[in-house]
């Protein structure tokens, strides 16, 4: 039987002694399975013949964990183990035991925690059919409770193990009491805030408070701690040496079984490193690399947030829209690192002329954004208070600038508006800005412009006659119109041809409405080749009938047109496809256009030439051209300007003028035609000195092409008339 035949004092020692030696080992910090099996073989040594084993249940059990009998025993079992103490007894006599022993009985008993849970099961095999009598069960109770107490401890151990390893992580950790006293500190805690443990145990947490946080953040952060047991956000304390830092911090209360708060934990990480990578992340979106002033996107961000705060207040805003003038000659003649260090003096000098709640940005290139906010309500009142700014900011910007070894000058072109006005979009305020500097600059540059809303409609304008010359070209919209030029004789010897635009809706629009923006847009490079084509294509079908094969076209030819590097082949291949008459072709040239670069203008005239294109210069009188540039010119022709020829019978200046031209030309191997000519007498006094050709409203305005045939051909009759009434 189980301890019988021993004295209770007996085994009351026995029973103690092994308190003792599981105590030993557990402070000994003896393994789990060590201690189980000293525990059983004390067992076995109370209970003679009996062997005890034990079962560790790894996660606690409600339940029954089933039985940890050998498989051979456990099939043999007779009673059903579900009860908490079981006592099986066996009818066949199983050898089970190492030593032999014939095992009759055993004894199980659960071994739970304080809450109910299943930590394991203890038997004890007997190698007889004794029940356990009251003492012995009382016995089996006191084992149970050491199997309690050495799995319980050693598991307590290795979670002691575990969050010491924990404890020192990479974020600070803070512990403190339920008054919250610190208790204890780790090593990222001591790094991050420079305090040894030492230094803060026993001291409350606001020793690291900044001043930078006011009380109502503390006082709900505790709120939250007392009430959700958890606060989670970004503080800024201040370390041991007085530095400032930014910190995410994550307090968490610590319960008792009753649900009283025992502790605090803190957690924190020290953000300085990340938040300053969100701040370089954020500069580099929303500021300019080279000035480090804001860029486009953080203009518009603040133009938004001051057109509500200005509807709001009532106070008036302006936006100023700068541009450098000639800044790509800087650019070229000294180089991009000039060109840089150029923008960021203006920069710092546009920093200067406002005040700090004015912001200063660079959109790109050489162009800057100034916002002026709170201005007054008045809006005379804002606008002078704008253009006192604007204009110290020319001020300003018109100082020379240091750019190393070089003194240079430069100066700004400034665009104002103001706003709130009739438009509140950012887009339109910018586009109101830029539309006033570009007035700014066509007056002649380092100047200030208001926008007004008439500046808009002529832009619109402009923009609209844009998109409509682009379509015109497409859809074939333009016409030839042919100018007679006509001999003394009475002979039409040909014609200049000038260009009108049948518009759908305008009928005809004359050439001053659209060539200068057509010339500024570059699409006269496609106006002028359609009318070269158009003219040479007329030469050559002129060139199949007696009548008309004589007749000479002149083409004007645009800057533009003439400035392009293939300008040459161009035409030579106009002439080509068309098989047009080179000598037929007269290209009116402006002395403008020859000057602005005469060696290339010379190369191409040559050229030409050589093909034997002719040349005319169209206006001759109103340009600068010197004499001696002229010499060099392969010219054939002035032409003098309409101007002269008007008043050439009343103005004695005129008249002087226009003698001069004539003997010029004359002297020069020059032919000589006069434009503009409307009257008789002004037709009388060229032929009287010699300038044979005329072209004027006296024979006729430019016409389309029909009518000019039709008065061709009546004038073939008249001068035939006139040979007939000659003849006879
Ligand atoms: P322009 O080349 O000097 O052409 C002469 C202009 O004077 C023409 O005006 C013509 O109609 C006008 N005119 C000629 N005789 C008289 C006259 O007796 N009295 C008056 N009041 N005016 C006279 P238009 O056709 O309006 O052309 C104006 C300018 O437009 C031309 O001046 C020329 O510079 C330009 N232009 C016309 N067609 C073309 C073209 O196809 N290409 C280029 N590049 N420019 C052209
Ligand atoms: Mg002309
Ligand atoms: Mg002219």
């Amino acid at each position: 039987m189980g301890s019988c035949g021993q004295s209770s004092d007996m085994l009351e020692n026995k029973v103690l002694e092994m308190h003792g030696r599981i105590v030993e080992l557990l402070n000994q910090e003896k393994p789990l399975s060590e201690l189980v099996d000293c525990l059983c073989r004390d067992i076995e040594m109370i209970h003679k013949n009996a062997e005890c084993r034990f079962k560790v249940i790894e996660s606690p059990h409600k339940t029954h964990p089933g039985s940890i009998m050998p498989a051979a025993l456990s099939k043999d079992r007779s009673a059903s183990g579900t009860n908490d103490n079981i006592v099986d007894f066996f009818e066949r006599k199983l050898e089970m035991s190492a030593k032999g022993v014939v095992f009759k009985s055993c004894w199980s008993h659960p071994v739970k925690n304080n809450r109910d849970e299943m930590l394991g099961i203890f038997a004890i095999y007997h190698d007889d059919q004794n029940p356990p009598n009251d003492a012995e069960l009382q016995q089996l109770e006191r084992y149970a409770n050491l199997f309690q107490l050495i799995i319980e401890w050693t598991r307590l151990q290795n979670e002691h193990r575990i969050s010491d390893v924990v404890f020192e992580c990479q974020e600070g950790i803070l512990v403190s009491d339920s008054n919250n006293c610190i208790l204890k500190v780790n090593n990222a805690f001591c790094e991050i805030t420079g305090y040894r443990p030492e230094d803060v145990k026993g001291r409350a947490p606001c020793m690291f408070h900044s001043g930078i946080q006011d009380q109502k953040l503390y006082n709900s952060m505790w709120a939250s701690v007392n009430t959700t047991g958890k606060w989670e956000g970004e503080i800024w304390n201040r370390r041991k040496n007085g530095e400032l830092y930014p910190e995410h911090v994550c307090i968490t209360a610590v319960k008792n079984i009753n649900g009283a708060i025992e502790n605090y934990v803190a957690t924190l990480t020290d953000i300085t490193q990340s938040k300053a990578d969100t701040e370089e992340i954020e500069r580099l979106a929303y500021y300019d690399p080279l000035t480090g002033l804001p860029n486009r996107r953080l203009i518009q961000d603040r133009l938004k947030v001051a057109i509500a705060s200005s509807g709001r207040s009532g106070k008036h805003c302006a936006l100023m829209f700068l541009d450098m003038d000639n800044f790509k000659t800087l650019n070229d003649t000294l180089g991009h690192g000039m060109g840089d260090l150029l923008l960021q003096h203006v920069g710092k000098r546009l920093e200067s002329c406002v005040r700090a709640c004015d912001t200063v940005a660079r959109l790109g290139g050489d162009e800057f954004v100034v916002m002026l906010e709170d201005l007054s309500c008045h809006g005379d009142e804002a606008a002078n208070q704008a253009e006192a700014i604007g204009n110290k900011i020319l001020d300003s910007l018109n100082r020379p600038y240091p750019l190393e070894k070089h003194e240079h000058h430069s100066t700004p072109s400034i665009g104002i508006t103001l706003f709130p006005s009739g438009t509140n979009s950012v887009e339109d305020i910018l586009k109101q800005a830029d539309i006033a500097m570009y007035q700014a600059k066509t007056s002649g540059k380092n100047a200030l412009r208001f926008f007004d809303p008439h500046m808009q409609a002529g832009i619109a304008a402009r923009a609209a006659l844009e998109t409509e010359l682009h379509l015109a070209l497409k859809n074939n919209q333009f016409r030839l119109y042919y100018h007679p030029q006509v001999h003394s004789s009475g002979v039409i010897i040909g014609a200049e041809v000038l260009t009108r635009w049948e518009h759908p809706l305008r009928g005809i629009v004359p050439p001053s409405e659209f060539i200068p923006l057509a010339e500024e847009t570059g699409l006269i490079l496609g106006i002028g080749q359609w009318v070269l084509e158009t003219a040479c294509k007329q030469l050559n079908e002129w060139a199949s009938s007696e009548k008309t094969k004589h007749l000479q076209l002149a083409v004007n030819v645009s800057t533009k047109q003439f400035h392009q590097r293939d300008f040459v082949a161009k035409i030579g291949r106009v002439l080509e496809q068309t098989g047009a008459n080179p000598n037929l072709l007269k290209l009116e040239l402006t002395e403008s256009l020859v000057i602005d670069d005469i060696e290339d203008a010379i190369l191409k005239m040559k050229a030409l030439r050589k093909r034997g294109v002719r040349f005319s210069m169209d206006d001759f009188g109103t340009g600068y051209s010197s004499l001696s540039s002229l010499k060099r010119l392969p010219i054939d022709q002035l032409k003098i300007d309409q101007s002269f020829v008007r008043d050439i019978a009343t103005d004695q200046d005129d008249a002087i003028i226009v003698k001069t031209i004539i003997s010029m030309a004359k002297h020069m191997g020059m032919e000589v035609i006069a434009e503009g000519v409307e009257t008789e007498s002004q037709r009388g006094f060229l032929e009287k000195n010699n300038c044979l050709v005329c072209q004027g409203y006296l024979f006729g305005k430019p016409m389309p092409l029909n009518d000019f045939e039709d008065q061709l051909q009546k004038s073939l009759a008249v001068n035939s008339e006139l040979r007939d009434t000659k003849n006879t």
